[in-house]
């Protein structure tokens, strides 16, 4: 009996196919692994799902298998598939998507010959025995498929071996780490010795580098006394970008005494942990210790033998909860993230696929990591959006958590001061449990939030109000005081439009329909686009009526950086954004704004919110929120709760410690339900009115959406498409109840160069079988929506509607 293997093809396909596997492959056959098949006119890789046996003589043969162990474990194999299948994605490129990026096994396959025998002249084996003859062995791929046949009959009498030939890896190079220990005497102990004071004084920050140091001028003999006394200590350790997370941030502290909050639901989480699928929701207000209820439930996984996931929006931001991590677990954590250069990704990934490494954290593709005997998930922050791809493959990572959890059998914690509506929802149905911490876990108080209605001021001073008396106040008074402000404002750049003073235009993206933001640094002063990050110089006239009247409107943070430093020039004020970070990440300063605000050394920070999350800094006291309805006005059903969201985030960062917090809210809409619960603090009632409304409106997660997206470089060509994708749609969708909205221009209408229309479906209920079955049957045939230049894109359960 032959042996057939099906296989998913890393090409845009919705199925699998069928292929016959050749004897010399046999024992290599297994599922999980890699393979090359013939496919159309090019082989082409994919992933061996399954074997069978028989004998269909149609069937073309692998050409040849690529891992010699699989790459995925059965029920990533089984994810991946129902990742495809939901998302409607091809199951080969979902499976692909998956592995580390250039992922590669330093593992080949090569052929050799034994003997000297030989065949008759110009017969395939010949060809074959010949080329052995010149180089002793070849790689297979070097040998084409044709001669495939003669190689199987060689292979089958015993003249040649197939072997799988191991490269050896070049160990990662060490490098050197520092870091204080238990016997370091306090820095200011050693004012005799200035040189030793400051490697101390730098090194109470946390590990670094040995070139870190140097780079930050410190005295290499200095070091050298300071670890032949033992008050520092030195290590190697490989892989540079990993090793600040696995040796820790900080000194390991010693265990917290947790309180009777995290107790219980440390219990809870512990009666579940092995005994199948249960998902809980962690609601803790911001600074009441969900990272240790984290660190204690992933401490019981472990010691009960369980792998351990946790995923968190975004690695680059949460430098503290990872040390924390590293500092319990050491080696046992591997980090997973974009950050980190291909090579690297692959060994972290490669540890928790051999079991190096049992508890893995990551972004949001770390949810593929291949941890064994899953026991808990953890998502962080399971609010963000971030955890939804918005590009290729659209995957929402915590509904992948859940669906992963379901399978393994593992419980699943998501973790939030703010959660997200449609989680309390199946709290609410009991489908999730709820574990509350209501207090700040240190005894600090919440901040006092005074709400500033900024509309006054600004009839009076006939101007826009950027910094309001009281603000300014605030802020002047946290400074004398020696205490340390945050300013946040959610828009980077120095004006988010320049806007002509005669015609009333704003100077627009040539490829995407949005105004172009003002950005200034050294030199003259740019306009960017957000989207499509095209830049051009600020021009001298209005482009649309040739007046030269445009002036910057609005303010960015860089903007704000001007007016703060103007207002109290004696302070010592950081921005961090995106502009900034990247800024720092390419001059390699360690944390860049981040590491300094929290060590001290500036009194201000502005930012964007990337600052909003996570972080604690222990002399904040006071947070200035400059503009709160930025995002209200958002056409998506969701600005409400995503401003209840990121300013109870950024409320969260003042006064976490003995001094109280102070938050200064400016808006022009105080009685807005959102602005209101940010005020209170009372997450319950603003959730279930939200959630009334969104029941009344039909809106997730009463009723399942999926959106379907056509565009094209052609205006009038991209709209004829999804006006027939829409009609198409509601013949489909008309027997199930399905709304079908649309077309209609997306709030984004051109991006990059591209028109874009779409078409909202929404289900009867919050079950996604109808909409899902029209996604398919649309994609199964888009020939007649999709021209040479059109494409259209099916996203279900959309989190970004623009
Ligand atoms: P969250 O993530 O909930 O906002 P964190 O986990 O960052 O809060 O905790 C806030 C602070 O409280 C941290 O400094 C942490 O060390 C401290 N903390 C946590 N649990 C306890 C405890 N049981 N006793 C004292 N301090 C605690
Ligand atoms: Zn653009």
């Amino acid at each position: 009996m032959g042996l057939q293997a099906r296989v998913a093809v890393a090409r845009p396909v919705r199925t699998t196919f069928l292929y016959a596997v050749p004897d010399r492959l046999r024992q290599d056959a297994v599922p999980g692994v890699r393979c090359v098949v013939p496919f159309g006119r090019a082989p082409s890789a994919g992933f061996l799902l399954a074997l069978e046996e028989g004998d269909r003589a149609d069937l073309k043969s692998l050409h040849e298998i690529l891992d010699p162990q699989p790459c995925l474990p059965p029920d990533l194999l089984a994810l991946g598939l129902w990742l495809a299948g939901y998302y409607h994605s091809s199951p080969g490129e979902a499976l692909l998507g998956m592995l580390p990026p250039n992922f590669r096994t330093d593992a080949a396959v090569i052929y050799r010959a034994v003997g000297e025998e030989s065949a008759p002249a110009g017969s395939g084996e010949a060809k074959i025995l010949e080329l052995l003859r010149e180089s002793g062995e070849i790689a297979a791929p070097a040998i084409p498929s044709r001669l495939h046949p003669a190689l199987e009959s060689l292979l089958r009498e015993g003249t040649v071996l197939r072997q799988w030939k191991v490269r050896p890896r070049p160990p990662p190079k060490p490098e050197e780490w520092f870091r204080l220990t238990s016997d370091t005497p306090p820095a200011a102990s050693l004012l005799r010795s200035p040189r030793l004071q400051e490697v101390l004084q730098i090194l109470s920050e946390g590990p670094l580098r040995g070139r870190e140091l140097t780079a930050r001028g410190t005295c290499r003999g200095a070091l050298t006394r300071a670890v032949r006394r033992g008050w520092v200590e030195r290590r190697e350790a490989p892989s540079s970008a990993v090793a600040p997370a696995l040796l820790g941030f900080g000194i390991p502290e010693e265990e917290l005494r947790l309180n009777e909050e995290q107790e219980e639901a440390l219990r809870s989480l512990c009666e579940g942990l092995g005994l199948g699928y249960r998902s809980f929701l962690l609601h803790g207000v911001t600074g009441s210790g969900k990272t240790e209820v984290y660190l204690r439930t992933a401490a019981v996984a472990r010691a009960r033998g369980f792998g351990v996931l946790l995923i968190v929006p975004e690695i680059a931001l949460t430098p503290q909860l990872l040390g924390k991590f590293a500092a319990r677990f050491g080696a046992d954590v591997a980090v997973l993230h974009s950050g980190l250069a291909p090579r690297e990704r692959f060994l972290q990934w490669e540890r928790v696929r051999r079991g190096e490494a049992r508890i893995a954290i990551g972004a949001r593709s770390a949810i593929f990591a291949p941890v064994e005997r899953l026991g808990l998930l953890i998502v962080d922050e399971e609010h963000e959006p971030s955890f939804k791809q918005e590009e290729g493959l659209r995957y929402h990572a915590k509904h992948v958590a859940l669906m992963r959890a379901r399978t393994a059998g593992a419980i699943v914690l998501l973790g939030s001061a703010t959660p997200d509506l449609e989680t309390y929802a199946s709290v609410l149905a009991g489908r999730h449990s709820r574990l509350l911490l209501s207090a700040r876990a240190t005894g600090a108080k919440p901040p006092e939030i005074r709400l500033v209605d900024v509309r006054q001021e600004e009839k009076r001073r006939h101007a826009a109000v950027l910094l309001s008396g009281p603000l300014r106040a605030g802020v002047s008074r946290a400074l004398e005081r020696g205490e340390q402000v945050l300013l946040f404002l959610n828009r980077r750049g120095f004006s988010p439009a320049v806007v002509c003073r005669s015609c009333g235009e704003a100077v627009r993206c040539r490829r995407c329909s949005i105004a172009l933001t003002q950005h200034r640094g050294e030199g003259e002063p740019q306009l960017l686009c957000h989207y499509c990050a095209s830049r051009r110089p600020m021009p001298q006239s209005c482009p649309h009526c040739a007046e030269a009247c445009l002036m910057p409107s609005g303010a960015g943070t860089q903007r704000l950086m001007q007016l703060a430093k103007e207002t109290w020039p004696e302070a010592r004020i950081l921005r961090f954004d995106r502009d900034a970070n990247r800024a720092a990440v390419r001059t390699g300063a360690r944390g860049g704004a981040l590491g300094m605000f929290a060590r001290g050394e500036a009194d201000i920070l502005i930012g964007t919110q990337m600052v909003a999350k996570g972080h604690h800094f222990p002399k904040l006291t006071t947070v200035g929120i400059v503009d709160a309805d930025l995002s209200l006005n958002f056409p998506d059903f969701r600005a409400a709760e995503r401003t209840y969201q990121v300013l109870t985030q950024v409320a969260g960062r003042a006064g976490r410690e003995d001094l109280p917090g102070t938050v200064y809210l400016q808006t022009r809409n105080p009685h807005h339900p959102a602005v209101a619960a940010v005020t209170t603090g009372d997450y319950e009632p603003f959730a279930r009115a939200e959630l009334a409304i969104r029941e009344e409106a039909g809106f997730p997660p009463f009723r399942r959406l999926a959106l379907l997206r056509v565009s094209g470089r052609d205006r009038s060509e991209a709209e004829q498409a999804a006006s027939a994708v829409a009609t198409r749609a509601r013949l489909l969708g008309r027997s199930a109840s399905v709304d079908v909205l649309g077309p209609a221009p997306a709030p984004l209408e051109q991006l990059r160069g591209r028109f874009r229309f779409q078409v909202l479906l929404r289900a009867p209920g919050p079950e996604p079988a109808s909409v899902q079955a029209i996604l398919r049957h649309l994609l199964a045939d888009p020939k007649p929506y999709a021209g040479q230049d059109l494409r259209l894109q099916a996203d279900i359960d959309p989190v970004s509607l623009l």
